[in-house]
């Protein structure tokens, strides 16, 4: 099969990527040569990998690139015309491009694009979201625009009114993310958290269930957004229970941000229009640096502005350029096609796992990943993915809804294909794969405890098998080369 060359990169055999990186590691050599051996090594496993981890992706040569220079040395907190350092000229060029792609691309009205991650942009959003509508005795009697501006008397009162403000988000076993009001983050602190699930027969999103959540509990806050649901949301009736119970609408696209952008998820499943705030990362679907983004309403835009130095520390301004590089590349037409064979992608591999009997949560996906219930095999979601490692195959475990192996073992594996569509696979190869995590996941067993009991960590699978996986998932991608025109064997 003809390898269809990743998207994004200078045509195979054009020496200058190649050039470039190796004179960068060249001059890291010089100074730490074991840095330049581990950057030589990354690149090379992540070549050699079948890369099924769902968030995960490969940047272009370009947007790595950008983040190698001169603007990783300048300090540029506050934003765009209110600065607290002098001489931000060209970051403030950098961030302005950046802003400028993101509102274009998804259509937005105000586009933030300081946060360090997908946590960090939650942050700014919920702050935003306090900062904005809490009701604040302490904030009249102040009589200051902004809560930055408060006194420690006024925050001490501000933080007794804050603490009692309500979140409804997805929940962690249905596919929701930690940082939607969960305890191991600092959002199940600051709110008072409840969560809607999905329907325990379909496995899909139940949104009466969660309408009627919703009007008893009155969040402040409704959050959307997944980072392990197999199908779509509907915004559209997200907005509708959002408002009629008050609440501000959040959508945390940090998994399918690449599908929006893609123009895959249209009208309802588009949460651009429909949210009052929508958050992302920027390195996941949507093929970016690692870092976040904020998108929201004019209402909100003077709060999420003051992200920086309110909850974020200084930016990053190579991070930042390395956006605007990569939101350009997401608004070129051959972005769309590559958001739509992530989704065609996914679909090929779910029919190939339900065709060799699989169990799959909701019984198969809409978008770029699957959730596979291992419990058919005998197996936990770790012994799954420590054998499918063996393998060569990576991806992770999850949790599947009413998991009954908890969040630590659990019984399932997500699978996603955004890096192997960078990559250029297609749907045969999907097909394949899914025969290959089949035939992995058959031939493993559970291992077993000190005393004898059957282990939930430990996995035996026939060595045999592994190495003919292994062997072919090495094949298979010998015809898929990764960043074609990088070679950093010659010198
Ligand atoms: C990945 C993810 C995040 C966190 O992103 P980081 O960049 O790792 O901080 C937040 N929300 C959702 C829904 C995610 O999937």
């Amino acid at each position: 099969m003809a390898a269809e060359p990743s998207s994004f990169s200078i045509k195979p055999g054009e020496s200058t990527e190649s050039t470039a990186f190796r004179s960068a590691l060249d001059v890291i050599r010089a100074v730490e040569p074991r840095v330049a051996d581990a950057i030589g090594a990354e690149v090379e496993d992540q070549r050699a990998q079948l890369k099924l981890i769902a968030s995960e992706n490969y940047a272009s040569p370009a947007v790595l690139l950008t983040m190698g220079n001169w603007f990783s040395d300048k300090y540029a907190e506050g934003t765009i015309g209110r600065r607290f350092y002098a001489g931000c000229r060209n970051v403030d060029t950098v961030e302005a491009l950046a802003a400028e792609h993101a509102r274009e691309l998804f259509g937005a009205s105000h586009a933030y694009v300081q946060p360090h991650s997908g946590i960090d942009a939650n942050l700014v959003a919920f702050w935003s979201v306090l900062a904005q509508r809490v009701e604040s005795p302490a904030l009249e009697r102040a009589k200051v625009r902004h809560v930055n501006d408060l006194s420690e008397q006024d925050w001490a009162a501000l933080r007794r009114e804050l603490g009692d403000q309500r979140m409804l988000g997805m929940a962690l076993d249905a596919g929701g993310h930690l940082t939607h009001g969960f305890r191991p983050n600092i959002s199940g602190k600051m709110f008072d958290q409840r969560s809607y699930g999905t329907d325990p027969e379909t496995g899909l999103l139940d949104y009466d269930a969660l309408r009627e959540t919703a009007r008893e509990f009155r969040p402040l806050i409704l959050v959307a957004g997944y980072s392990a649901y197999p199908r779509l949301v509907n915004f559209r009736i997200m907005r509708e229970i959002a408002e009629e119970v008050g609440a501000t609408l959040m959508v945390d696209m940090a998994h399918f941000a690449g599908l929006v952008a893609g123009k895959v998820l249209t009208g309802d499943f588009d949460p651009v229009p429909h949210a009052n705030i929508v958050t992302t990362t920027t390195h996941k679907s949507l093929r970016g640096p690692r870092g976040g983004m904020v998108l929201c309403d004019a209402e909100l835009a003077e709060h999420v502005d003051r992200g920086c130095p309110m909850v974020l520390g200084g930016p990053l301004p190579h991070v930042m350029a390395a956006k605007a590089v990569a939101l350009a590349e997401a608004r070129r037409p051959d972005f769309q096609d590559y958001a739509r064979r992530i989704v065609d992608n996914a679909s090929a591999l779910a029919e190939g796992l339900l065709r060799r009997g699989a169990s799959l949560v909701t019984g198969g996906t809409d978008n770029h990943l699957v959730l596979a219930d291992v419990s058919g095999y005998g197996l936990t979601g770790r012994q799954a993915e420590a054998a499918l490692l063996d393998a060569g195959i990576v991806t992770n475990r999850n949790s599947v809804p009413q998991d009954r192996n908890g969040a630590w073992y659990t019984s399932g594996v997500r699978i996603g294909t955004p890096a192997l569509t960078t990559r250029g696979l297609g749907v045969a190869e999907m097909d394949e794969i899914a025969g290959l995590i089949d035939t992995v996941l058959t031939s493993t067993r559970p291992g077993t405890t000190a005393n004898g009991t059957p282990s939930k960590a430990s996995h035996v699978i026939d060595a045999s098998v592994a190495d003919q996986v292994a062997a072919r998932s090495a094949d298979l991608l010998a015809g898929f080369p990764l960043y074609p025109g990088v070679d950093l064997s010659q010198g």
